[in-house]
């Protein structure tokens, strides 16, 4: 497989307007976009820092993922995403070293990218994502 470089870190956060006003207001970034994603029951929110994205994460129900891991464990850091080459090919070559999948096959996530989550489990608890930018 073949990563480039990270993509983005994921941040699971309780209120995103909040959040988003520490990273405007405090460290003066910018939020460039809000996407809703229905799937996932997740709102988020993004700032550009040179290659790689902070991708705030917001729960839309209490059920969905973001949900949970807040309850579980609060609020922080939630995954870190890699943009490989061929996500496709990197999960069958992962799943061939042995490694536990969370998505057999990638997954629309935000901003037009193929995503897919490798478990906690076999990467040294984080939960990392793979993520490839979709040929529009
Ligand atoms: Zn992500």
């Amino acid at each position: 497989m073949k990563i480039s470089h990270i993509e983005h870190i994921g941040i699971a956060v309780k209120n995103i307007e909040e959040s988003i006003s520490f990273y405007e207001k405090i460290l003066g970034l910018k939020c460039y976009g809000i996407e809703e994603i229905k799937d996932q029951k997740v709102k988020t929110a993004f700032f550009k820092l040179g290659e790689t994205k902070i991708e705030l994460l917001e729960t839309t129900g209490p059920d969905g993922p973001i949900g949970k891991f807040i309850e579980k464990k609060g609020e922080g850091i939630h995954h870190i995403a890699l943009a490989v080459e061929d996500i496709e090919q990197s999960l069958k070559e992962a799943e061939a070293k042995g490694i536990q999948l969370i998505d057999n096959k990638p997954r629309p996530g935000a901003e037009n990218f193929e995503i897919a989550f490798l478990h906690p489990k076999s990467t040294g608890g984080i939960l990392m994502e793979f993520c490839e930018k979709k040929q529009l």
